[in-house]
């Protein structure tokens, strides 16, 4: 069962597990090519799983399953589907803690932080869509000229979705996908990051448990070049919600485009955090610390961009320095580690390769590599690193680092301030900090970017609007705009 796969895994941390496999038409099949790839635990830099190394014909298969239960499913009553998605909330809640251990394991992140953020939003977001489906209404009118009529929409689902997500929150990510994509009626061909596929293959236990019919929900491991690529260029695959890098999020938009098919990108960011000198320091410069280095920096909405007034730079930067050190890196397994290990080697030397690059020309005043003892020696860990003396023009201000690493930076006035954060390829979000109301809406007004959070941090209603203007993204998810992605709205005119 589920539960009992969810159990070996955590008990065996070092191995002795049976290779992953592609989960289609509710069945659990090797990769067509027989070969497997390592699932490295960054945490000890060892290969701790086997996940299949799959292609296109993995993705056929996994497409023409979908495409065969899209008939039946998009036709079932949105109260069985209700139904079946909130069965699917609460088993997973039963094994939340679990859960977050092989989420830790696979990715890097601390278990708790996996226990109170990646694995109750999934079960959240299942939850939501469930509900949501039965309270979704459309409009209708009654008109008199040209003729007596009733218009109606419905929302109609559109077929095989391909659903892509990255490595920084596996599941949680993938869940604010399927949920609405399967919510609507459309059946999914799920392609998790090939470096966090283990919590993804687990979900698929949970749902051929729960009851889902065979085909609504598919899932092929591998790489973005030999899965992902097939999958999107797929001709019966109409539908394809991405959230990755720009670099991968614009190509497929590309290749998309030859077949006009429905695509929703969430990409990169580099987001702006504007501190005012009225900002209640004392209160929120944990929270400022938090939205910098949690999740080891990994989260596409995490600040990066510091801009701070010049009358209170000195104390902030003595403060946050103070917030930094807090933050223990270490061991993921331990409570004490507020920060684990980097998700993957390559990633490691890339945000390492920033750090070197600030440590020429700017100032950096804490963090940088951090070496372990014991069963961590291996891993890959940076602890919070500031940079400051930095230009705006610098490759450490303009690229997405997606690390530990923040640089900041003075500014005089408001209107400088605006324009100086908008002043970036990204759009995704900004966090605004004052004690002035004023100076907060003009802020957050004046901001290109698709969230701005003032005097908080990654506080989500997922009834609302969540995406990126510019290069972080195209379309919106949330509540009403990811059942508008994934169905078609149909006017019916009824002559009466
Ligand atoms: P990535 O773009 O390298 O990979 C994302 C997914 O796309 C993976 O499953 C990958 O295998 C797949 N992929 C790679 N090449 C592909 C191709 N040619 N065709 C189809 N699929 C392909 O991103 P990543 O490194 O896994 O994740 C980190 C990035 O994700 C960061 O840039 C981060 O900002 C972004 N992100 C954005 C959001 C958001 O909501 N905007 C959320 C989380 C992460």
């Amino acid at each position: 069962s589920f539960a009992e796969k969810a159990r070996h895994l955590v008990e065996f941390p070092n191995g002795e597990h049976e290779a992953l496999t592609n989960f289609i038409n509710n069945e659990f099949v090797p990769a067509n090519s027989k070969r497997e790839m390592d699932s490295v635990n960054p945490a000890t830099g060892k290969s701790w799983i086997k996940i299949p190394d799959s292609d296109r014909e993995d993705v056929d298969r996994a497409v023409k399953a979908a495409q065969n239960a899209f008939k039946s499913w998009s036709t079932t009553s949105v109260q069985i589907r209700s139904k079946l998605l909130m069965k699917l909330a609460n088993l997973l809640e039963e094994n939340l803690d679990g859960l977050a251990e092989i989420e830790s394991r696979d990715q890097g992140k601390p278990v708790w932080l996996a226990k109170a953020i990646d694995i109750p939003r999934c079960i959240h977001n299942f939850r939501f869509f469930a509900s949501a489906i039965l309270h979704h209404t459309a409009p209708s009118t009654l008109i008199e000229e040209p003729v007596k009529a009733l218009n109606y929409v419905k929302h109609d689902p559109i077929g095989v979705a391909a659903l892509i997500s990255p490595w920084n929150l596996p599941l949680y990510l993938l869940s604010f996908k399927i949920a609405p994509a399967i919510a609507s009626g459309n059946t999914v061909v799920c392609k998790p990051s090939e470096l966090t596929s283990v919590s993804a293959w687990l979900l698929m236990h949970a749902i051929r448990e729960v009851g889902f019919p065979e085909g609504v929900v598919n899932m092929v491991i591998g790489t973005g070049q030999a899965v992902g690529e097939p999958l999107v260029t797929h001709p019966n695959v109409p539908l394809v919600s991405f959230t990755g890098s720009t670099v991968i999020g614009k190509r497929i938009a590309e290749i998309a485009a030859k077949w006009n098919k429905k695509v929703s990108l969430e990409m990169g960011g580099k987001n702006a955090c504007i501190v005012y000198p009225s900002a209640n320091l004392q209160r929120d410069l944990p929270i400022i610390a938090r939205s910098c280095f949690i999740n080891q920096g990994e989260i596409c909405l995490c600040s990066s961009r510091l801009f701070v007034h010049e009358s209170i730079f000195d104390e902030f930067l003595k403060g946050l320095i103070s917030e930094a050190e807090k933050l223990k890196v270490g061991d993921p397994t331990s409570a004490e580690s507020k920060l684990g290990a980097m998700n993957s080697e390559v990633h490691f030397n890339k945000v390492k390769s920033y750090i070197e690059l600030a440590q020429k020309e700017e100032k950096v005043h804490c963090g940088g590599v951090v070496k372990m003892d014991g069963k961590c020696e291996n891993g890959y860990f940076i602890a919070p690193t500031i940079v400051t003396d930095i230009s705006d023009e610098s490759r450490c201000m303009k690229e997405e680092i997606f690390g530990p690493v923040v640089c900041l930076s003075k500014f005089k006035t408001q209107e400088e301030v605006i324009e100086r954060a908008n002043n970036t390829l990204y759009g995704l979000s900004a966090t605004v900090w004052s004690s002035n109301s004023e100076e907060l809406l003009n802020t957050a007004n004046g901001l290109r970017v698709g969230t701005v959070w003032c005097n908080t941090w990654l506080t989500r209603d997922l009834n609302l609007p969540f995406g990126g203007t510019k290069e972080s993204g195209q379309g919106r998810e949330g509540a009403v705009d990811s059942m508008h992605f994934f169905t078609e709205a149909k006017t019916v005119c009824v002559r009466l």
